[in-house]
């Protein structure tokens, strides 16, 4: 990799400039290799950016330890009083943020401005928290001493996000780890990079001092990670994106005892038993299947039907699904726009096939659109019998997989049979049911009678496969936060004589 340079350029979207260097230190650095953005709504490049490797991560992971020692100390208003200048400034540029969103993922123009607000909702969150950051104060158990539990920033921390929610994911993880005190390095997704350029020109103009946010794409993660999940000075990887990478990285991260915070991929059960409002519960597996074509986390997976209600749920969601257009997202009418790649546009043409090999009745869709760009018709699939084979697969596209139960017990057994525990979905109009399958759904987050439910009050996370620890809610920036005893020996029989 030959060395930065101080002529970094500027992409023009939507007739905004956005920075396309490597932010590092405090300014935006060139690079002489460059990764190609591409608008999947054309399949055409229309922006490249930088290129950073593994010297470039240790550049930026040296500038955040530097600037580590000057963040942590910041006062707590005075860090909540730049967070609530930043989000003012974030609040100010939305437009800008949902053109590039738009662009360079491909998503609806109102769902990137929905993404927008979420975004920002959880950075406005953070910068209420920092002023709120609790400790305690106990007597020691054989008296004597007092124990005092505070806690302290973990670190310089490693942010890595994907390319299906850019801003959500960027704003999520860094609100927090700012909030907490820590300096970051994040790494865009090389499909997505200038939706995280823009949110990191936004903290920059905010006035967060150099060194303290860190910005790098590049076109070679495993190089990247592996470089700087080898410095010791990394305390912390917060990871959103696939399973097998977050599995890679907590390897990694194993050789320094790095503290991992992982988001991974997700199987969402969505089951709609026999007493459910079925017209509601269409509606919201409308949203939660084909928002961002498919390709959400939380996504419906498998649509489990208890056998009361199949026929007319099944009947009706045809009819809704095809009401969708599909199309480039900056159509007001569009409610599906493109899959990010072709690459994973020739994926999901394959998962189509398997559902056929597997005895899937196709049910509406099925095909790539014939058009520029890299467009798939949201499609519908029914199965007879429950088939296990895609328990542990996320589909990730505009596909709905419909299955039938005949009991609550055997769409428990179902839902849960899976190595994922993201998010899950009930749909019943008896509250008792609600909790009871609730409690029993082995998911970090459940939504009842709801298909989305990311809240930035709430702890977003998932179990098992789908990862470690939460995000937002009241524990999310504790993810960035070591406790401290510090066990202090008082003399109890003196001062008190005065
Ligand atoms: P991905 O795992 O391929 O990539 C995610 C990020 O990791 C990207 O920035 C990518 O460049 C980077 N990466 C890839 N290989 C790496 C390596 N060896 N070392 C370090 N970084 C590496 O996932 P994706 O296709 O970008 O995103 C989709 C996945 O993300 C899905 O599995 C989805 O469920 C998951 N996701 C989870 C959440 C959540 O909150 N749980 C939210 C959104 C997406």
């Amino acid at each position: 990799m030959a060395p930065l340079n101080n002529t970094p350029g500027t992409a023009h979207v939507a007739g905004r400039s956005i920075p396309t260097g490597l932010y590092i230190d405090g300014s935006w650095w060139g690079s002489e290799q460059t990764i190609p953005v591409t608008n999947p709504a054309t399949g055409e490049q229309f922006a490249e950016v930088s290129d950073g490797g593994a010297a470039e991560a240790l550049t930026a992971l040296t500038a955040a330890n530097n600037a580590s020692d000057m963040w942590r100390h910041w006062a707590p208003r005075m860090r909540a009083d730049l967070f609530h200048k930043a989000h003012g400034m974030l609040m100010a540029r939305k437009d800008e943020f949902a053109d590039v969103m738009t662009t360079e993922s491909g998503k609806p123009r109102s769902e990137a401005a929905g993404e927008f607000a979420l975004s920002a909702g959880f950075f406005l969150w953070y910068a209420e928290q920092i002023a709120h950051l609790h400790g305690t104060y106990q007597h020691g158990s054989p008296g004597g001493y007092r124990v005092i539990e505070t806690h302290q920033p973990v670190g310089p921390s490693f942010l890595v996000t994907p390319w299906n929610f850019p801003l959500l994911m960027a704003a999520r993880k860094a609100g927090a780890a700012l909030a907490a005190g820590c300096t970051v390095v994040m790494k865009s997704a090389k499909e997505t990079p200038l939706t995280a350029a823009l949110f990191v020109d936004t903290l920059a103009q905010a006035g967060f001092p150099a060194g303290v946010v860190n910005l790098v794409h590049t076109s070679n993660s495993a190089e990247f990670s592996q470089a700087i999940m080898s410095d010791s000075r990394l305390k912390k990887v917060s990871f959103t994106g696939s399973s097998p990478v977050g599995t890679q990285l907590l390897k990694q991260a194993a050789d320094y005892i790095i503290n991992p915070s992982m988001e991974l991929g997700g199987d969402g059960p969505f089951i709609v038993l026999d007493d459910a409002d079925v017209d509601l519960a269409v509606r919201e597996a409308v949203v939660c299947k084909f928002r961002n074509a498919g390709q959400a986390c939380v996504a419906a997976n498998r649509i489990i039907l208890h056998r009361a209600i199949a026929e007319e749920f099944t009947e009706k969601f045809i009819a809704e699904t095809k009401k969708l257009k599909v199309g480039d997202g900056f159509d007001p009418d569009v409610s599906v726009g493109p899959i990010i790649t072709k690459r994973q546009l020739d994926r999901v043409g394959g998962l189509v096939e398997s559902f056929s090999g597997a005895g899937g009745t196709l049910l509406h869709g099925g095909s790539v659109i014939d058009r520029e760009g890299f467009f798939f018709e949201p499609t519908i699939f029914r199965f007879d019998q429950l088939d296990h084979a895609f328990c542990n697969d996320e589909l990730f596209a505009p596909i709905a997989a419909l299955y039938t139960v005949d009991s609550v017990e055997e769409a428990l057994r179902y839902a849960n049979d899976t190595n994922y525990g993201l998010s899950a979905y009930v749909f019943t109009a008896d509250l008792s049911r609600a909790v009871t399958v609730s409690e029993r759904l082995d998911f970090g987050m459940v939504g009842v009678n709801r298909g989305i439910m990311a809240d930035p009050a709430a702890p977003f996370g998932g179990i098992k496969e789908s990862g470690l620890g939460r995000e937002g809610g009241h524990d999310g920036v504790y993810e960035f936060l070591e406790r401290k005893y510090i066990a202090l020996t008082i003399n109890e029989t003196v001062g008190l004589e005065g």
